[in-house]
């Protein structure tokens, strides 16, 4: 089949996530293959890949070793079912996670999506205090613009009000916690923007905390809601107030993990150790979707008896364990150990860092946030003010539909700021070339 007929079909029978299809349809786009940190589309068009697929992508794409493991995994079985039997890789890749996982982190349970593996943290955390026999702790905490998936216990847990609000009345109500967003609080001082959403946590948390099972959180870095950085030492104290208050912490590394931040898992960087912590994406180096929940020996125990003490966490999905997927994902988390993977990122961000310096004095922009391999670069109508384009003008999309033209790929979130998360083995030569791309782009279209 030509392009054109692929094209046609796509309009015809396609429905994109996250897409207006009007915008499909006017700029359209098929990729059709990819190696290292290039993307091709049916044309033979080739992009850099500056959001590493949607946040997943770790090695590159078409990197033999995992191409291999798959290969070597098809010949013995694709899939069977985890509901009542276990399967050698995902044993391996259970093993495998314990080890690199903040210590108490000693049971993983697998499912296949970031959503997924909040949702079933979310309904552990709720069913560890009933099977305890803790009456009334059935609230979840959250943070202001936390994403945390879209299935309807994610969502209840997210509060992203432009993703959320049409579906009110369908969610549980969560109790929500202003994010300490530095850039703009009337205040640029870290601590007093740390203290003031402490403080509304502590009040919480001292009103309420015999209805809190457990608050979700995305460790240092939020990712869909505008990628936003905490204050340092914000999320050490998150994690003492739960402890305090006998509130279960759930780690969402969906986006964080597995590197991406200097550290295999981000909450490493303020030696925090949740009770619950979901990991997908970069787990499988963004070949197959598997994700998994890891939560403690005592969470685990609070489900462990007879089947007549009616305690089995009842909840499993069709691929969960998936025997290809766990494959890649060991495959994937021995490159790492093999590269030294974790400390070259680092290398790497620093790198990211000065040539951000650039992109960071173009007028229109108003802040530059960085986490590791992740960034935001947020745009402004007004770099004085903070004041944003308005949003019909929709400039943060526009901006990266002009880096499309200039060879990157890359989506914004929140309000038009731009997402910078390359694979972690991008060359520096290749950051230098997305980095310029992405000034281009932002110059072009403001
Ligand atoms: N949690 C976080 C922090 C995320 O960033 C995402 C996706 O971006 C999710 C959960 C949902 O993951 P998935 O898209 O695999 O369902």
């Amino acid at each position: 089949m030509d392009s054109q007929q692929l094209m046609e079909l796509s309009k015809k029978h396609m429905w994109l996530p996250f897409t207006q299809m009007t915008d499909y349809e006017r700029d359209p786009l098929i990729i059709e293959s990819a190696d290292g940190v290039i993307l091709k589309d049916i044309d033979g068009k080739e992009y850099l890949d500056g959001y590493s697929s949607l946040w997943l992508n770790v090695h590159g794409h078409s990197k033999k070793e995992l191409n291999d493991a798959i290969k070597e995994q098809l010949d013995k079985i694709a899939h069977s079912t985890l509901l009542g039997a276990a399967n050698v890789p995902s044993i391996l890749l259970a093993k495998k996670l314990v080890d690199i996982a903040p210590s108490d982190l000693t049971r993983v349970f697998y499912s296949d999506s970031g959503a997924t593996a909040v949702e079933i943290a979310v309904k552990m955390a709720y069913q560890y205090w009933e099977n305890k026999g803790i009456k009334g702790k059935t609230k979840f905490v959250t943070l202001s613009n936390g994403y945390h998936g879209d299935t309807v216990g994610t969502m209840s847990v997210g509060s992203i009000e432009l993703y959320h609000k049409v579906y009110t009345s369908l969610l549980f109500d969560a109790l929500v916690i202003p994010y300490p967003v530095i850039y703009r609080h009337s205040s640029q001082d870290e601590e007093v923007v740390k203290e003031e959403s402490i403080q509304k946590l502590r009040k919480l948390f001292e009103e309420r905390h015999e209805e809190i099972a457990g608050m979700t959180v995305e460790p240092i870095m939020q990712g869909a809601g505008g990628m936003n950085v905490m204050p340092k030492g914000y999320l050490k104290e998150v994690e003492q107030l739960c402890r305090e208050f006998n509130i279960l912490l759930i780690a969402d590394e969906v986006a964080t993990g597995f590197g991406r931040t200097g550290k295999m898992f981000s909450v490493e960087h303020e030696d925090v150790k949740p009770d619950l912590m979901t990991v997908a994406k970069g787990l499988t180096g963004g070949y197959l979707p598997v994700a998994a929940t890891l939560a403690t020996e005592e969470i685990y125990n609070a489900f462990y008896g007879e089947y007549s003490e009616m305690k089995t966490f009842f909840h499993g999905h069709s691929y969960t364990g998936n025997q290809l997927g766990c494959a890649v994902a060991l495959a994937n988390l021995e490159i790492f150990e093999k590269e030294n993977l974790v400390e070259k990122t680092n290398e790497k961000a620093k790198y990211i860092t000065e040539l951000l310096e650039e992109v960071s004095e173009l007028e229109n922009v108003g802040d530059v946030r960085q986490h590791g391999l992740m960034c935001g670069i947020e745009l402004v109508e007004d770099k004085k003010t903070k004041q944003s384009f308005p949003s019909e003008q929709r400039i943060g999309y526009h901006a990266t539909l002009k880096m499309r033209e200039l060879s990157m790929l890359t989506r914004p979130v929140g309000r038009d700021t731009i997402v910078f998360m390359p694979p972690l083995t991008t060359t520096k030569e290749q950051l230098k070339e997305m980095v310029d791309i992405l000034k281009q782009g932002i110059i072009l279209v403001t």
